[in-house]
């Protein structure tokens, strides 16, 4: 099965890559079915035509792009992305009262911890900075 191309609809990176590299350039539809396991869980994946269009043509992404994580996975990442934020903006308003919470502050590691795990844009610095704040805390 394969699945017809809207080439206006991808981002000008896309567009430039492909001139580039060649990749979809005299192509119109997508008919790969692509193999990757998933980087958290190992589980093997198949990015399908159908999922490359969304990617492409939805999300903007570029041509050469595969998933690194199954959909299961993909899903508790943005679950854990937004309560990441959730976390991050609660600290804006009131870091000093926060500050001393070792609960809160411990929750919040958990959470960057948990994410960085899925090797995916994996974000150290707040971690160490929330480690050494539970350290210093009295
Ligand atoms: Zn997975």
């Amino acid at each position: 099965m394969s699945v017809l191309i809207d080439k206006s609809k991808w981002s000008n990176s896309s567009r430039r890559s492909s001139e580039y590299s060649g990749q979809f350039l005299n192509v119109e539809s997508y008919s790969e079915f692509i193999d990757y396991h998933c980087k958290k869980c190992s589980r093997h994946c198949v990015f399908t035509p159908e999922e490359q269009k969304v990617a492409f043509e939805v999300d903007k992404k570029i041509i050469h792009y595969v998933p690194s994580l199954c959909s299961e996975c993909s899903n508790n990442y943005e679950v854990l992305k937004a309560l990441i934020s959730k976390y991050q903006s609660t600290w804006n308003r009131d870091r000093e009262f926060l500050a001393s919470n070792r609960k809160f502050v411990s929750d919040w590691l958990l959470a960057v911890k948990e994410k960085n795990s899925y090797g995916k844009r994996v974000d150290l610095s707040r971690e160490r900075m929330l480690t050494k704040l539970l350290r210093d805390m009295p």
